[in-house]
């Protein structure tokens, strides 16, 4: 089982100026291998003579780099790559550009004995990290970016590195820390990757635990699932459950009150001289208050999804694509092309409140929830959820008016999220063939409202007709 536990540190001044130096030393050391990857990256674009800056040599097929990507070090391996034991596969001879860089490190070290001072497993994580991002780049994502201040706020510790005794853990190279130890490492579990962070408040560490002789929570097959939460997520209130229960949204970062206090805080930041320490001074305070807001936010998703896992045995959720709903509005431009107004005002608005609900992050921690507890989480097209009627299946969009649901065919009068939670719930037994198995009934009767099921299914079984959610519960907690 591997589980991922997160304590604040509290380092004297000395080691907070050292993590501090530690950041801008390895930032550093990242600009400066991503752009060695960079001109390597280039160079195969180039035609013709030229000569390479660093080593001034005439580059020909014979003395240009071997692998695509870095110049630094050997780029063949020792032994050329043969297999070390016997009964091991041969490798390929030539280094990749990351192991390139990574090799590279001694050099490093001796040329810059500052780099001395850090240990050097969290040397060896630079060259990854990039080699990470590049390997994003080749599928599809951005091209790597230079980090700056603001976003390299991490590094991290290889396994086996790190000692925790009471309230005190041990970094290497800087030595013993007080920590707040809020939560204590279950017994046989031992130390993974540990990563320490930078955030407005102060130092955080975040500890990998694992054990092998602890089994992850045996997941329920779809045979044995007998009962199922369908939610949707919206804005007024932050999820609809298929059971008719609602989970309020208390929209942390654009409430009145907080948004006030931002605008506030922020046009105190803006009116401060630039570079100036009463600015800097102004900007943590606007970090400390984002850092608040999404401290406050983490606190409450993570009770809501522990409750939504916890009401049945599986969780069928929309799969959003946050992304594109977020995207701005499309320019709309006269005939003699200048721009006309196209809503983007008043989408603003709206985008601000999907980041602030970020419905992303608590499917995720559904997730987490879920798999920790041996609970199924399904994800199903949230295409026409909210149009289709779960009495008679007609899909329609004059179907929904606001927030009532009337449907065009039947006249089926429900609220309109929670009919889109139910319609969620029935595409997944749809979806994955959770239909006519242990107990589950017909789709079309699982949401009418009718319990014509009653008197045919054996008790504890008939979960899924009426108000199912909070029967079952209520049965469950007795
Ligand atoms: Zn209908």
């Amino acid at each position: 089982m591997l589980l991922s536990y997160k304590y604040k540190l509290r380092p004297n001044q000395q080691q907070s100026d050292k993590l501090a130096r530690w950041l801008d030393l390895l930032r550093a050391n990242y600009n400066w291998c991503l752009k060695d990857r960079i001109d390597g990256w280039h160079q195969q674009f180039i035609c013709g003579d030229y000569c390479d800056l660093r080593s001034g040599i005439e580059i020909t097929p014979l003395t240009c780099s071997l692998v695509r990507g870095t110049q630094l070090a050997n780029p063949w391996k020792e032994g050329n790559g043969k297999a070390k034991k016997e009964g091991e596969k041969d490798k390929s001879p030539k280094r990749t550009a990351s192991l390139m860089q990574d090799a590279n490190l001694q050099d490093l070290k001796a040329a810059r004995p500052w780099y001395q001072g850090v240990d050097i497993g969290v040397l060896q994580q630079i060259p990854a990290r990039v080699n990470e991002a590049f390997s994003k780049f080749f599928s599809g994502a951005g091209f790597p970016k230079f980090k700056r201040r603001h976003d390299f706020k991490s590094f991290s510790y290889k396994p086996g590195r790190i000692k925790i005794q009471g309230s005190k853990i041990y970094l290497p190279k800087i030595g013993w820390m007080r920590f707040y130890n809020s939560r204590s490492i279950p017994d046989g579990f031992e130390i993974k990757t540990v990563t320490v962070r930078q955030k407005a408040d102060g130092w955080y560490v975040s500890v990998r635990i694992e054990s092998k002789s602890t089994p992850d929570f045996p997941a329920i097959p779809d045979s044995e699932i007998t009962t199922i939460t369908g939610c949707d997520m919206g804005l007024g209130k932050l999820v609809y459950l298929s059971d008719g229960s609602v989970i309020d949204n208390p929209r942390f970062a654009t409430n009145k009150h907080t948004r006030h206090l931002m605008r506030v805080r922020q046009k105190r930041v803006n009116r401060k001289q630039k570079g100036s320490k009463n600015k800097f001074k102004a900007q943590q305070k606007v970090a400390r208050l984002r850092n608040k807001i999404q401290q406050k936010r983490e606190a409450y998703q993570w009770n809501v999804a522990n409750k939504i896992v916890k009401k049945a045995d599986a969780v069928a959720v929309e799969d959003l694509q946050v992304k594109n709903m977020m995207k701005r509005c499309k320019p709309v431009n006269s005939e003699i092309g200048r721009s006309l107004p196209n809503g983007q005002s008043a989408k603003r608005g709206l985008n601000r409140s999907i980041a602030d609900a970020s419905w992303h992050s608590l499917t995720q921690k559904l997730e987490y929830l879920a798999v920790k507890s041996g609970k199924k989480i399904y994800r199903v097209n949230p295409q026409h959820t909210s149009q289709t009627c779960s009495k008679c299946g007609n899909v329609d969009k004059e179907n929904r008016n606001g927030e009532k649901f009337i449907c065009t065919n039947c006249g089926h009068v429900d609220d309109a999220n929670l009919q889109a939670a139910r319609n969620v719930k029935a595409k997944a037994i749809k979806l994955y063939k959770l239909n006519g198995t242990a107990g589950l009934v017909e789709t079309s009767l699982i949401n009418s409202g009718e319990r014509p099921l009653d008197n045919t299914l054996p008790k504890g079984k008939r979960c899924m007709n009426g108000n199912p959610g909070n029967r079952n519960i209520k049965a469950e907690m007795s």
